[in-house]
């Protein structure tokens, strides 16, 4: 049987491994679809502290997971597919296999939201991206109008980046104002390459018959005027969902679906956890994960202690 299963590894999953491991716990440390997490499709992180030039996204996940394993965590790449939370010792299913653990870290992290339009599901990755630093140096979006939707860190950051390719960015919100950081924001509005677009919501991506983005259809939700705008790339970056529907009914979660806490990072289950973006849907940033990863390994040593099998 296990002492520690940690179900993910970002920067909450990998913190945890870290400490989790010193404690010589030999976590498993379970990578799910997205190895690294989401930090592994940002380009430089400029706010973790300690790196005063900020760090690239994959390396700092690579330093994290390098050093997990120095102190003994076992990396293994697999899905979780379902947890049966009723009874002790705790089980997951990981790829068929039932695994056996006294205690679980849940550090599932959070997905990309879609728009929600039939064309664009049937344009992802024919154009539709919701991934800038994964897929902005593409032939087909270089030398191109892009578009981005959002308003939020995520968009003004993508468009930011996406101007190193595209021959224009068109940053579309559907307020007047920006959700981002000040500083995000007067990168992207006094950025030479970035046009706003505002009170606007694409209604349709454009051109399912071609399988390719030719252009978005708009709406301006103020005047209700529309408007086709042609653009070789779309970029939805409007939030993100929290991959907790595995858990099925086994963990309480809130209307948003993140996971509850009940004090530090306990769920409703003794000796289930969460840290990271699962269950922040308020601070979202890689240091906030990584400190609730930190969090939630102290708790798990000290439940292991307190419930000697
Ligand atoms: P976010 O802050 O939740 O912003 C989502 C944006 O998408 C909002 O502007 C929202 O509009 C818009 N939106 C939501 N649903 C929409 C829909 N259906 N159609 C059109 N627009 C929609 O998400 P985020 O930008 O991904 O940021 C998440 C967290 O990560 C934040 O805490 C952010 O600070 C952090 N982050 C930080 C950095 C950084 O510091 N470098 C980079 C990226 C993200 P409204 O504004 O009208 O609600």
């Amino acid at each position: 049987m296990e002492q520690v299963v940690i179900i993910g590894t970002g920067c909450a999953g990998l913190t945890a491994a870290i400490y989790t491991a010193r404690a010589n716990l030999s976590p498993v440390v379970l990578t799910g679809t997205m190895p690294g997490g989401l930090l592994t499709t940002t380009s430089t992180v400029e706010n973790f502290p300690g790196f005063p030039e900020g760090i690239d996204g994959f390396q700092l996940m690579q330093n994290l997971q390098k050093q997990a394993e120095r102190f003994g965590a076992r990396i293994q790449f697999g899905n979780l597919e379902s947890v049966d939370f009723s009874g002790k010792p705790l089980k997951l299913v990981i790829d068929g296999e039932t695994v056996e653990t006294r205690t679980v870290i849940v550090t599932t992290g959070s997905s990309p939201r879609a728009i929600g339009l039939e064309s664009e599901r049937l344009l992802e990755k024919m154009g539709v991206t919701y991934c800038a630093t994964c897929d902005g140096a593409l032939p087909q979006f270089r030398n191109q109008p892009l578009v981005v939707v959002g308003g939020g860190d995520s968009a003004v950051e993508e468009a930011t980046y996406l101007t190193r390719f595209a021959s224009k960015v068109y940053l579309v919100h559907r307020r007047d104002t920006l959700r981002a950081s000040v500083i995000m924001q007067q990168r992207a509005i006094t950025h030479p390459k970035i046009e706003m677009v505002w009170n606007s919501i694409v209604t349709e991506v454009l051109d399912v018959a071609q399988k390719k983005v030719t252009g978005v259809k708009l709406k301006n939700i103020v005047t209700g005027e529309t408007s086709t705008l042609p653009c070789a790339g779309l970029f939805v970056a409007i939030g993100h969902t929290p991959n907790t529907a595995v858990f099925g009914g086994a963990l309480d979660v809130d209307e948003g679906g993140y996971i509850k806490l009940y004090g530090g990072t306990r769920t409703n289950v003794p000796g289930v956890f969460a840290a990271g973006d699962v269950a922040d849907h308020v601070y979202r940033q890689a240091v906030t994960a990584a400190g609730t990863g930190c969090a939630a390994a102290i708790e798990a040593e000290r439940f292991l202690e307190a419930n000697p099998v």
